[in-house]
């Protein structure tokens, strides 16, 4: 007899959970289409804090209790990277396709690691389509992970063993003579620097090669570190160049880097976290020349693509030497030609994750309904909402610009006459259009000044929600600086 099994998790009514999921569905497409009519972040209440306090919960809850407990403390005090406004950090505005493609990726569970099924062609498609846009080869490897820190993390991983040989997987570092040495910008993204601890070769070996003008990797002052090197009997093995500095939005020569990479034998890795995207836009993609250059890119599709957390990519150009560097013989993972363990390699050959869920397929949903086309456009339209913004900070005289904006980052800074402490008045400026709940921006140093930092990656955001940030800052500019009434 096969009934309903006394523990199972399946609910003995489908048609209650139906009605509360469609329930839930139209909650979280109201929360988007309603977006503007929210705060862009709210401080936390400290008694809604106080109810993430509780014992592990014993006796079962309604489901729609748990839900509306979501809806009253969860939804109103989550980071705001939906909303126009927020212009903080880097954070994709996620859209509602992508939200309805994740509904159905948890539906159907697939584990991406490894075995034969359709999921993983979705992966491999996807790997595809990226290789063709980057101009690398159809033989690419590519691997969807978290995000680019991940990602650069692999790289790091798959140019070492191509350094050393695949012998070091087992040996480790320890054991051999040479000591390898990479070189990113002063501008990279500190996850460089955490790749190299985490793959054991520590920050000291990662040269940081100061910046131009224009806030590039100055490749004179990096082929001189790599020449003293040399020198020093050291094993240069890895450049990573940035295209969309976290800082300022700066793209680094790629074709002077590839050049430089190709004469010395290194490893030629691309921080494109989200820039690398940019390809999609025909105006970004010639200032991205040398890309396809690259032995691996790491990027994001959950920055400029939209596609909601998380949706992080390696793509490396030799599946061989990536391969290499993870794959494991495990009894347990025996591959065969056909049935169920077919399909070899396996996602699981390419990174260090075994179990992985289905990123892929909000992101073949997004790219597929929105077109590249449409999501390229989108990409440019956040370039010129960041020189509309810069305009507006060049027409007042309260506000100054800290660094040229080349792609959608703008960094500036209000001006004050009584501030006796610039820093800090900044600071306190984008605290307090933070906790306006107006717009979101975060900070950052530029020459050692903190800037007020606006990153406009969101789709949704327009010149409206510009015009609100420029008149805010300086609102509220006004208001700190004037001398303390005691
Ligand atoms: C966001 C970002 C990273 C880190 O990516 P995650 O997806 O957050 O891990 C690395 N480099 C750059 C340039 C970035 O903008």
């Amino acid at each position: 007899m096969t009934g309903r099994p006394p523990d199972t998790l399946d609910p003995s009514d489908w048609h209650d959970l139906r009605a509360q999921g469609h329930r839930m569905l139209d909650d979280i497409l109201d929360y988007t289409e309603h977006i503007r009519e929210r705060p862009v972040w709210q401080t936390i209440p400290d008694q809604v804090r106080a109810k993430f306090q509780q014992a592990l919960p014993m006796a079962p809850t309604e489901l729609s209790l748990v839900h509306q407990q979501f809806m009253e403390n969860i939804l109103p005090y989550s980071v705001g990277n939906t909303h126009p406004g927020f212009m903080g950090w880097v954070h994709g505005g996620g859209n509602p396709v992508g939200t309805l493609a994740e509904m159905l990726a948890a539906g159907l569970n697939a584990n991406l690691g490894g075995r034969d099924h359709m999921p993983i062609e979705v992966e491999r498609q996807i790997t595809r389509w990226v290789s063709a846009l980057f101009g690398f080869p159809d033989t690419a490897s590519g691997l969807f992970v978290t995000g680019t820190s991940m990602a650069n993390f692999i790289a790091v991983l798959v140019a070492r063993s191509v350094a050393l040989g695949n012998s070091v997987r087992q040996t480790g570092l320890q054991s051999s003579a040479q000591h390898l040495v990479a070189y990113t910008s002063a501008g990279a993204h500190a996850c460089i620097a955490q790749a190299m601890d985490m793959a054991g070769i520590g920050m000291d070996a990662l040269r940081i090669i100061p910046m131009n003008d224009h806030f590039e990797m100055d490749t004179d002052l990096l082929k001189t570190a790599i020449t003293t090197d040399r020198k020093l009997g050291l094993t240069p093995f890895f450049i990573a160049g940035t295209a969309g500095s976290v800082d300022v939005g700066a793209i680094d020569n790629l074709s002077q880097l590839a050049d430089i990479a190709e004469q010395e034998q290194i490893w030629f890795h691309i921080d494109g976290a989200y820039g690398a995207l940019g390809m999609l836009a025909p105006s970004i993609a010639t200032r991205l020349t040398g890309i396809q250059r690259a032995d691996s890119i790491a990027f994001d599709f959950h920055k400029w693509l939209q596609v909601p957390y998380d949706a992080g990519f390696i793509l490396v150009r030799d599946h061989l030497a990536h391969q290499a560097t993870f794959a494991t013989p495990a009894s347990y993972l025996r591959r065969e030609a056909k049935g169920l363990a077919a399909g070899s390699p396996w996602p699981c050959d390419f990174g260090p994750d075994l179990s992985r869920g289905f990123r892929a397929l909000k992101t073949w949903f997004t790219l597929q309904v929105y077109g590249a086309d449409h999501l390229g456009q989108m990409i440019s339209h956040t370039c010129e909402l960041a020189q509309y913004l810069k305009k507006c900070i060049d027409a007042s005289a309260k506000l100054e610009l800290l660094a040229p904006v080349a792609l959608n980052i703008v960094c500036f800074r209000y001006l004050s006459a009584q501030a006796d402490n610039l820093d800090q008045l900044n600071a306190d400026i984008v605290v307090a259009l933070q906790e306006s709940g107006l717009a979101a921006p975060s900070t950052t140093l530029v020459h050692g000044n903190i800037a007020i930092r606006a990153a406009i990656v969101n789709h949704r955001t327009t010149s409206v929600d510009i015009d609100t940030l420029i008149n805010a800052t300086i609102a509220i500019g006004d208001r700190l600086s004037q001398p303390r009434q005691e």
